[in-house]
């Protein structure tokens, strides 16, 4: 019962097949591997996207921090929601990747931005002109931190109200592939037609030993995003064993059938949530990570007995007080899990 974050699963057999398959003779190194090849093929196809600019890395942080560094001057401001993973969770890598670009949180209903919020953030951005940072850029996280997403049309609602005033636009996706089984859109219809330049490309929460593509639909700044990256430390010289993830993760739609999968559970849970007594949804999930409030003495039962997530209130108190929690389900979580977990909370 392991509901702590989707990047608690274990790594699917098929990418640590395609591991012990690139194990084998030479390959050249440094992003120049025959499977690298492959990768940027299947990604430039899956987006429908032929000149995107495609490269790998190890975290989901030097994907964001890189991506948001090659779109934005130093003196920009990056319009992202308050709770965005750039903004809590990277430990300033956007604002020392970005050589001190400033992080300026723009809040909407559902944990997403709004369109007007954003208008307005940006319309009194420079009041005293060279005193001020001055516009640079907009984040989306998709599925936001809230577990909501974003559908297409409100990223282009977004990303219209950005293009308007000349920003270009980053999408963190580290858990893109859950939004896509969540909206039923197309990895192009949520990017670059909706007005995306640059997307964090998540593999990691989803599945993989710890491989994020960064995927540059403007591949204008391809070059530059390749020195930054080498620049920060984060060029392979092993990278086929990156590719190698990355490969299988596409091949088939394993990416996806993951994707499926780890909604399903998080649906399972959703819909088992509804029938504890006292329960109820920060806001209502489409997807595998959810928000809930349940009384203390359902999560003692739970937690008594294994149930690992994190708690957003004290363990100690009143036993019939609502405390909120997060859950996340991954592709490996079992209906049986689920089951046992909800049985509990019910008492
Ligand atoms: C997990 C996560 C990341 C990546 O985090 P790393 O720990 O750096 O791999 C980025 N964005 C969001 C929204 C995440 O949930």
């Amino acid at each position: 019962m392991y509901f702590a974050s989707d990047n608690t699963s274990p790594v699917p057999p098929q990418v640590m097949a395609a591991l012990a398959r690139a194990n084998e003779g030479y390959a050249s190194s440094y992003g120049a591997d025959p499977i690298m090849d492959e990768v940027r093929a299947q990604i430039r196809e899956l987006f429908e996207a032929p000149e995107a600019a495609v490269y790998l890395v190890a975290t989901g942080t030097t994907a964001n921090a890189l991506s948001l560094a090659a779109f934005c001057p130093p003196w920009g401001a990056v319009y992202c929601q308050p709770e965005a993973h750039i903004n809590v969770d990277e430990c300033g890598a956007p604002e020392f990747f970005t050589n001190g670009a400033k992080l300026v949180c723009v809040d909407g209903p559902d944990g997403k931005i709004s369109p007007e919020a954003l208008a307005a953030a940006i319309g009194r951005a420079t009041p005293t002109g060279v005193h001020n940072v001055q516009p640079g850029m907009l984040s989306l996280t998709n599925l936001t931190e809230a577990g909501t997403a974003y559908s297409v049309a409100e990223i282009a609602a977004l990303a219209g109200v950005a293009r308007e005033a000349g920003l270009p636009v980053h999408l963190d996706g580290a858990r893109f592939a859950n939004a896509l089984v969540a909206t039923n859109a197309t990895p192009a219809e949520m990017t670059w037609r909706a007005g995306v330049d640059v997307l964090s490309f998540g593999g990691t929460k989803n599945g993989l030993m710890g491989v994020e593509a960064v995927v540059l639909f403007d591949p204008s700044r391809a070059w530059e995003f390749e020195l930054r990256r080498k620049r920060g430390g984060h060029l392979f010289s092993k990278h086929r064993y990156l590719s190698a993830q990355m490969q299988a993760y596409l091949e088939d739609g394993l990416w996806m059938r993951l994707a499926r999968q780890a909604n399903a559970a998080g649906q399972r849970l959703a819909e088992g949530l509804r029938t504890v007594q006292g329960a109820s949804f920060t806001h209502e999930p489409p997807a595998n990570l959810m928000f809930a409030s349940m009384p203390r003495a359902a999560h003692a039962r739970a937690r008594a007995e294994g149930a690992a997530y994190f708690l957003n209130g004290p363990e100690d108190g009143p036993a019939e007080e609502a405390v909120e929690a997060r859950f996340v389900t991954s592709w490996s979580t079992t209906d049986e899990e689920v089951d046992r977990f909800l049985a509990l909370a019910r008492g």
